[in-house]
């Protein structure tokens, strides 16, 4: 039977560090600020940002959600974005996605300035993870981030591994191939098009499903040596409205070593990177003056 890996323990420990650093900054004149854009009423969006919020004050942070109507104009979208990039009030800024179908043509991670972009979206950053950085010259994006920080809170080391990724997402599969390609992984990047899918998932010492699809990846992906490690990033309903992730957790659970459950995995890592990346953030406004 497979351990899984739960983000629980993880989380009691750096939420711990993010309270201490949150009040070495309080006792510095400055408390961490997220603004959080949210348009519209999409409700699994809405709880997103709840959760964020509760976090992020739960760590001693403030945090503020504009709520913006669903048919707002893209001036006024685009005023509102640039006037709260500009406030020196706010240390970490993201819009919630998806963005209603008139606004979801502007790539708004663009649009924060860089050092606020707790999502880690932005060229500037996205670049510095191109060019080999694994986090400490820049803001990570936050669920790749989450899952490299799960792999070393387990003592699991990337060097040298074969890595399976399913999904080349820019939010997930695209940032987490080249995070872990900067910590000296050998990445295979896998989509809808891939051949020989299960062949390659076969192979690796570590899978990474990031695809969307409940309960895609079940035992027959596996090899026969019970020793893989497989990460889940989805967040799915199943056809009864069960939460569940793109791994078949019951028909793999014997067939594998490590194994992230769905929920209590993944997505409560991702929830830990923005805390720590309005924590960087802060820090990086401080040194540049800007606060
Ligand atoms: P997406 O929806 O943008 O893209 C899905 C990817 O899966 C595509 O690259 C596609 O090529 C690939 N794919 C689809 N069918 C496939 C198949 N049959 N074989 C191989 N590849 C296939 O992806 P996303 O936005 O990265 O989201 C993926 C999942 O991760 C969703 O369930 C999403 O809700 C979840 N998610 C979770 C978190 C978290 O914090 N845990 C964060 C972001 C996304």
């Amino acid at each position: 039977m497979a351990t899984l890996l739960k983000a629980a323990p993880i989380s009691q420990r750096i939420v711990k560090d993010l309270t201490y650093e949150c009040t070495q900054l309080k006792e510095k004149g400055l408390t961490p600020h997220l603004q959080v854009i949210l348009v519209g009423e999409h409700p699994p969006s809405v709880i997103y940002t709840r959760n964020k919020k509760k976090f992020m004050e739960n760590m001693g942070a403030t945090c503020d959600i504009h709520k913006l109507p669903e048919d707002i104009s893209e001036k006024d979208f685009l005023e509102i974005l640039k006037g709260h990039g500009s406030n020196p009030k706010n240390n970490g800024l993201f819009v919630q996605l998806p963005l209603p179908s008139h606004l979801s043509h502007i790539d708004v991670g663009q649009l924060v300035p860089p050092e606020k972009d707790v999502d880690g979206f932005h060229a500037h950053n996205l670049y510095s993870l191109l060019s080999g950085d694994k986090g400490d010259n820049s803001l990570l994006p936050c669920t790749p981030k989450g899952v490299i920080t799960m792999l070393q809170e387990h003592n699991v080391t990337l060097e040298g591994k074969k890595v399976a990724i399913i999904g080349r997402s820019l939010i997930v599969g695209k940032p987490l191939t080249l995070l872990m390609t900067n910590h000296n992984a050998t990445v295979t990047l896998c989509h809808s098009r891939t051949e020989n899918l299960k062949e390659v998932c076969q192979n690796a010492d570590i899978i990474v499903a990031a695809i969307g699809k409940a309960r895609f990846l079940d035992n027959s992906f596996l090899n026969k040596d019970k020793n893989q490690i497989l990460i889940d990033v989805g967040i799915n309903h199943d056809e009864s409205g069960k939460l569940c992730g793109d791994i078949d957790q019951a028909s793999v659970e014997d067939h594998c070593a490590l194994l992230t459950p769905v929920p209590g995995g993944v997505g409560k890592m991702t929830i830990l990177s923005l805390g720590e990346n309005l924590i960087q953030a802060t820090k990086i406004q401080m040194e540049n003056s800007h606060v």
